[in-house]
């Protein structure tokens, strides 16, 4: 405990007894609601901001990254003044004293924990300590000595350290076995920490990110909770002197997010609620794209329409699943209700049949009768004899009738009877073993239903096990290219035996280029190929960036560099040294023979070319112009034709049919190839034999129109549509890179044809790889310090976490 001996320095006070709570790690909305309610909101010296800031509480995640500091006034008589208004939170650095003026004393702030339990903000400055009167005059008093012996002083750095050191033992003690979603950097990591507190151990893994969804029509879905970066909407809450999470109730009134949830609400005019859209668009990162597009894909899901409140939720969930039981049941129900049927129907045969019989036996008694009673009446003096069987026992006492002819009449009469009632007895006897036949058929059928539901539930488990295991597989891979960086720039330098050399090459990630007048020029890329690199060097960087299409990713590779630097080389290289676009097929091909015992996979690919904003079709027969559409953040070619390649050798002619038609297009349109953007198109779409889920993964293989900013002279006619056209392109695309590097919520891809296509590789789920080419003629020099600017701008981009596109299959 702190005692009175530590009162005159901030450094000796000790830091054992600080209570638990302090210790965790709480989200920003604890930290804001479990002290701001003490704290004053007319604080008249220090303002509640300063405390703010001195708490030091808050994680980082909740950090407004354009905070400043908030300098502090000092009073002549030693405790500070109120701040200006503006404040703007609190710092986040672990630095908790504000210097000011001449004087530039420090202010160390500190936390005390009364023994009573409470808690008090102290400063300590000119070798006085203060405290925060809070409940009476809400103003800074003389720390009362007695105290001393009374509680805990700690200073807030310390407190900070502590709390990140708990934080951190606690963070690595239940990141043991889980598979985290990696890449969230420091925000985020707060968040995850305060909200692993507590929480249920996972069943079976350990992982409790995992978890399954019942969907009423879905059935079972997987789903995981991932880690990721994330825009967090906050307002600075002047009372409480704080940054807090802006509710969605005021922040539809903001007015830049009310204009992405207008345009969502134009977009998607039957959906309606404001306040839905702009969750979902938290949710998405504030993208209309995406929200746009995950909207549709589950457009008329019936949960998209249901409660808002949790007892509506538990009530529609209970629902569903009484709905669902009932579907069974009904299902049964009517399986019975058919075969009852059926049976019916049996039975009903065999009663016609039987009464068919039966009205034969009684036409023939009838006819046996007849001939009776005109044999009686063919007999004389007895033409008014009644017909009764008595009657014919007394005629047969008449000695006039022939005695044969009435036995035999009995005799007949009696075969009917008898085989009337044998027949009675076989309907009978029918129905008793039909109803037998029933009752064992309804009892197989039982048990084969209970033995087929205990094999679906083993399959089911099996599935659920190997879902899991891919799952991770390619979350720790896709993990391993993330902590790499989405996008990755690579520079290559062709090679050139005719010109003097003007870029060295001190590493293998360092390119210095030498120029006229600005001298040596130093870049860092992922990876710098110089002049002697070969086409299979290059290939294997990029080789793990590819793969990761079969899984499901949206990958694109582009060259980019002023014509003659070797962007053709490198993406296609001449026959006999191929470059990226055949070995990336052939590697394709290769990845999906390996995976043959668990999944099928089928390519298609596309050609186009972009020339002065117009797409062309370089697979159709006549160089067809297409017309792009956009739906959320997908681009349609409609009537693109794609060819299916079934073998690595097939691309071939696909490229000799394009280049046909390039030159066609090209003399149709008066270009050079250099002069357009040539796109090849390869979507991959895999089937999980086992889980029947379905991966969609696309490579986009881009050689770029030259980069060379033409000449005042040369400004004229085609050549100035041409430079207009490929400047906007390229610059569409260096603001793209620019947009994504800053985080901005507007990322314009709509700004040219080229980005537009390329939105899908290059957004936050995405995968990319920029080649600078550069050619080492000094001449160049000017051109070549320009791309490798427009590399280096690129390199910062930190793409979100990739997101693989699976669509659960209708199979599982
Ligand atoms: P770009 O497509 O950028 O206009 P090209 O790929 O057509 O440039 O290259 C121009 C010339 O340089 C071609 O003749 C090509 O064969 C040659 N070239 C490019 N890069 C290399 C290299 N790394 N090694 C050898 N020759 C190369
Ligand atoms: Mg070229």
């Amino acid at each position: 405990m702190g005692n009175g001996a530590s009162a005159e320095s901030p450094t000796t006070v000790q830091v054992k007894a600080a209570p638990e709570s302090s210790r965790s790690a709480p989200s920003s909305d604890q930290a804001s609601s479990s002290k701001s309610s003490k704290s004053p909101s007319h604080s008249k010296n220090i303002s509640t901001k300063a405390q703010a800031k001195q708490r030091g509480t808050r994680s980082e995640s909740s950090t407004p990254r354009k905070g400043k500091f908030e300098e502090v006034e000092i009073r002549k008589n030693g405790a500070p003044s109120r701040p200006s208004q503006r404040g703007q939170g609190h710092s986040g650095a672990s630095s908790v004293a504000a210097k000011q003026g001449k004087g530039q004393e420090d202010i160390v702030f500190e936390t005390f924990y009364h023994r009573s339990g409470k808690e008090i903000q102290c400063m300590y400055l000119g070798n006085i300590r203060y405290y925060l009167d809070d409940w009476g005059s809400k103003e800074w008093q003389a720390f009362p000595k007695r105290w001393y012996n009374e509680g805990l002083l700690v200073t807030n750095t310390v407190l900070k350290d502590e709390q990140a050191a708990a934080q951190a033992s606690q963070a690595a003690q239940q990141s043991r076995g889980a598979a985290s979603g990696s890449g969230a950097g420091a925000s985020g990591s707060g968040e995850a920490a305060a909200s692993q507190q507590g929480a249920p151990r996972s069943r079976r893994s350990g992982d409790d990110r995992e978890g399954i969804l019942k969907h009423p029509t879905k059935g079972k879905i997987p789903t995981y909770i991932y880690q990721r970066k994330h825009n967090v909407h906050f307002f600075y809450d002047q009372d409480q002197g704080q940054w807090s999470r802006m509710p969605i109730g005021w922040e539809l009134h903001h007015e830049m997010v009310g204009r992405l949830v207008n345009q969502v609400e134009e977009m998607l005019p039957s959906w309606g609620d404001r306040g839905d859209i702009l969750a979902l668009l938290r949710q998405c990162n504030y993208d209309i794209d995406e929200c746009i597009s995950t909207y549709l894909a589950l457009e008329g899901d019936p949960w998209l329409k249901v409660a808002k409140t949790s007892k509506e939720v538990k009530g529609s969930e209970e629902k569903d699943e009484k709905i669902v039981a009932l579907e069974k049941k009904v299902k049964e129900l009517q399986n019975e209700l058919n075969k009852e049927r059926k049976e019916r129907q049996d039975a009903e045969k065999i009663v016609k049949d039987q009464q068919e019989k039966l009205t034969d036996l009684e036409v023939n008694y009838k006819q046996a009768e007849a001939q009776l009673s005109s044999m009686a009446s063919t007999r004389p003096k007895s033409s008014m004899r009644p017909k009764t069987p008595q009657v014919v026992t007394t005629v047969v006492k008449e000695e006039t009738v022939n005695p044969d002819d009435i036995e035999e009449l009995n005799d007949t009469a009696k075969t009917v009877r008898k085989a009337h009632v044998q027949l009675k007895m076989e309907v009978q006897r029918n129905f008793e073993s039909l109803g037998g036949m029933m009752a064992q058929a309804l009892k197989h059928v039982k048990m084969l239903k209970n033995s087929g539901q205990g094999q679906v539930e083993e399959l089911e488990e099996v599935r659920a096990l190997y879902r899991k295991e891919a799952l991770q597989r390619r979350l720790l891979y896709n993990q391993l290219q993330e902590l790499r960086g989405n996008i990755r720039v690579f520079c290559r330098a062709r090679k050139d035996d005719r010109v003097d050399n003007c870029l060295k090459f001190p590493s293998d990630q360092d390119i210095v280029a030498i120029h006229p007048q600005q001298g040596k020029k130093m870049f860092t890329f992922d990876r710098v190929f110089g002049i002697d690199t070969t086409q299979e060097q290059v290939f294997a960087d990029t080789k793990p960036i590819i793969s990761s299409c079969v899984d499901g990713y949206n990958v694109c590779l582009m060259a980019y560099g002023q014509t003659g630097s070797g962007k053709t080389f490198t993406m296609m290289g001449p026959e006999n040294n191929p470059g990226i676009n055949n070995r990336a097929i052939k590697e394709l091909f290769q990845v999906c023979l390996d995976r043959k015992e668990t999944q099928t996979y089928k390519m298609v690919v596309g050609l186009i070319e972009i020339y002065n904003e117009t797409v062309v079709d370089l697979l159709s027969d006549d160089a067809k112009v297409i017309d792009l559409k956009t739906v959320g953040n997908k681009v349609n070619l409609p009537g693109l034709i794609e060819i299916e390649i079934k073998s690595p050798d097939s691309i071939k002619s696909v490229m000799k049919k394009g280049d046909k038609n390039r030159s066609v297009a090209s003399t149709k349109m008066n270009s050079t190839s250099s002069r357009s953007h040539l796109l090849l198109l390869l979507r991959v779409e895999g089937h999980d034999k086992v889980t029947g889920s379905v991966t969609r993964g696309t490579l986009t293989l881009c050689d770029l129109a030259g980069s060379e900013r033409i000449s005042k002279t040369e400004a004229e006619g085609q050549r100035l549509v041409e430079a207009a056209a490929i400047n906007k392109s390229l610059s569409a695309l260096g603001q793209v890179f620019q947009a994504l590097r800053t985080s901005q919520l507007h990322i314009p891809y709509r700004n040219s044809k080229l980005t537009q296509i390329l939105q899908p590789s290059l957004g936050g789920d995405a995968k990319a790889c920029l080649f600078v080419n550069v050619s080492p003629d000094a001449n160049n020099s000017s051109e070549t310090v320009s791309t490798l600017t427009f590399g280096a701008n690129a390199k910062q981009v930190a793409l979100g976490q990739a997101k693989q596109n699976i669509k659960k299959g209708l199979g599982s």
